[in-house]
């Protein structure tokens, strides 16, 4: 008996300052499609819902390939698989996927690779132990170069990325300084992710005031996920010597009042002698696995902690999706597309 598929497929693309939702794509029904020599079948499980499908549905050119009027939107999944005619796959493995947002997918690409959901809970091949983790790995550690003593600021502190940063920042003994966007999320930051200050950026009248008492000693690493209006009050604090990990612009994805532009202050940059660097996580593909296991055993051993937000059902990623661009996420943000197999 044929498996019916829903899938929410590109209707129209947002203009640039439009915030993507429910009226930007259609929920389409069709047959689930057959795997080819090489390619297995997935049931999604959890939809990985992220910042950079924003680009993705831009029809300017974004750094990869965008969704066209009428296909798939694209998104990372982990899901069960159901038919496989892949070597060394079987019905039942649990895997991490690209196949985008619909209940199933074939796919037999780079991206599709097997979880081991005894090591933690499968969701998190999404999001402490997938691409927003590895993100914050290679992100901090390579561009950052935290040293113990020093001070590390990371904005958007609570979301997949920034609570991950802000937990390697305290691994390698620096001060970490959370700057988020709701007593919720700073509360969180101090609380459970064990940063020593935190700033709540809607909050705070004077920005750089805060700055300055919460990193009475400077800045030293920025992990920035954000730019706009915080990234400038920051780089006023920077120590000689600072490095800026610039990972996200979330500010920029959707302008909004609060992401008003400003004019960037060189002299912050040129005082301290401070260095920007820009990442990409497609350039560390070929240590992924160094990441993995550093994050794993990190988490093993209690000294990383993860929260996520769950959207219940493919119909509500939509919706879902505009509530991250919103900064309405705790963690990391996901859509429960089917049930986790018993
Ligand atoms: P998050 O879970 O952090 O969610 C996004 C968060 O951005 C929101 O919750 C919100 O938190 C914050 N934010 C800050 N400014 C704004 C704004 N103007 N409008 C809306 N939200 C805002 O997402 P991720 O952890 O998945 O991603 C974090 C950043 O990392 C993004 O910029 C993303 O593009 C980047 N990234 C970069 C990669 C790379 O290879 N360079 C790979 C993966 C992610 P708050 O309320 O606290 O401000």
């Amino acid at each position: 008996m044929a498996i019916k598929n829903r899938r929410w497929l590109l209707k129209r693309h947002p203009d640039p300052a439009e915030l993507p939702g429910p009226e930007h794509f259609t929920l389409d029904e069709a047959k689930a499609p057959e795997p080819a020599e090489g390619q297995v079948l997935v049931r999604t499980i959890y939809l990985s819902l992220d910042p950079y499908m924003r680009g993705r549905i831009n029809p300017a050119r974004n750094y990869a390939q965008g969704v066209a009027v009428g296909e798939v939107m694209t998104g990372r999944v982990i899901g069960e698989v159901t038919a496989s005619r892949r070597p060394g796959y079987e019905r039942g493995d649990i895997v991490h996927a690209n196949i985008g947002w619909q209940d199933y997918g074939v796919t037999g690409d780079a991206e599709l690779r097997k979880i081991d959901p005894k090591l933690a809970p499968i969701s998190t091949g999404l999001g402490l132990l997938g691409m927003p983790g590895l993100t914050a790995y290679f992100c901090l550690l390579d561009l950052g170069a935290p040293k113990p003593g020093e001070t590390v600021l990371v904005t958007a502190a609570s979301g997949a990325v920034g609570s991950v940063a802000g937990q390697i920042a305290k691994i390698k003994g620096c001060r970490a300084i959370a700057v988020a966007g709701s007593a919720a999320k700073i509360a969180y930051c101090t609380g459970e992710l064990g940063y020593d200050a935190a700033i709540d950026y809607n909050a705070e009248p004077d920005l750089a005031a805060a700055i300055a008492r919460a990193a009475p000693k400077g800045v030293d690493v920025f992990f920035d996920n954000v730019g706009g209006s915080v990234h400038q009050a920051v780089i006023e604090r920077l120590n000689v010597g600072a490095r800026i990990a610039l990972c996200g612009v979330m500010s920029q994805y959707n302008p909004t009042e609060r992401s008003r532009a400003v004019p960037y202050n060189l002299r912050n940059i040129l005082i301290p002698r401070a260095r920007m660097q820009g990442f990409l996580i497609y350039d560390y593909a070929a240590r992924e696995r160094e990441g993995l296991e550093a994050l794993a055993a990190w988490y093993r051993e209690g000294r990383i902690k993860f929260r996520e937000t769950i959207a219940e059902g493919l119909e509500s990623a939509p919706l879902a999706f505009r509530g991250l661009l919103r900064g309405e996420n705790l963690g990391k943000q996901l859509v429960r597309v089917g049930p986790e197999p018993i």
